[in-house]
């Protein structure tokens, strides 16, 4: 599936707010957005405009869906299969945002970013009920254990990506609806989470409004 390449601090700089896209750095004064707080662009400093209702409708959209790591058409059909549910659609577009596998191997702390989950997922070198599932929008459901394959070198290899993640997490409850046992390399997505359990990103209302035009 593809996927955004570019340069990811300057998302942040542009949805005026920090998604934690880098992994470590974002907690350092290294972070772009610390150092440079306006939008990107020669013109960046220079915005002064008033923002439309559109505007800010689209902006939450956006912000939500980078945090995320998503392009538009799987954003959308995201939404598509969300306001299919029964519920508020909003929150359902979380749950199933919060759901995807590459979400909760960052959730449990297993990789530095959310990106680097998706690659590691990407890459076979975790499984789900004991398959190897190599699809980054896996959902999962409740019960589901996640846990990093016996063979794969990121478990061999103590210094591996996901050794130094979990080096500077605690064991436990790594969000309210996850378990993690890091001397296993596992972690189980106990239920499904509730929206207040997730952390706000956006205003997903805003979401459905703007694709509701
Ligand atoms: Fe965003 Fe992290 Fe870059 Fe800071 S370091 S701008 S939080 S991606």
């Amino acid at each position: 599936m593809a996927r955004y390449t570019g340069p990811v601090c300057k998302l942040c700089r542009r949805e005026g707010s920090k998604l934690f896209l880098k992994g470590e750095r974002c907690f350092t004064a290294k972070c772009a957005f610390e150092r440079r707080n306006y939008a990107p662009g020669q013109h960046g400093q220079n915005r002064r405009f008033k923002i439309s209702n559109y505007g800010i409708q689209l902006r939450e959209k956006q912000k939500i869906r980078r945090a995320y790591g998503l392009l538009e058409r799987q954003f959308h059909t995201t939404y598509e299969k969300a306001s299919r549910e029964r519920g508020i659609t909003g929150e359902n577009m979380l749950i199933r945002l919060e759901s995807r596998l590459d979400n909760i191997v960052y959730r449990l702390g297993m990789s530095p970013s959310l990106r680097a989950a998706r690659q590691l997922v990407s890459h076979a070198h975790f499984e789900v009920n004991g398959r190897i599932v190599n699809i980054p929008s896996y959902r999962l459901k409740p019960g589901d254990v996640v846990r990093v394959r016996d063979r794969s070198p990121m478990r061999l290899n103590s210094d591996s990506i996901v050794h130094t993640a979990m080096r500077r997490i605690r064991e436990g409850r790594a969000a309210p609806y996850l378990t993690l046992d890091k001397a296993k390399m596992e972690g189980i997505f106990i239920q499904t989470p509730k929206r207040e359990e997730i952390p706000v990103i956006g205003r997903e209302q805003l979401v459905v409004e703007l694709y509701s035009r």
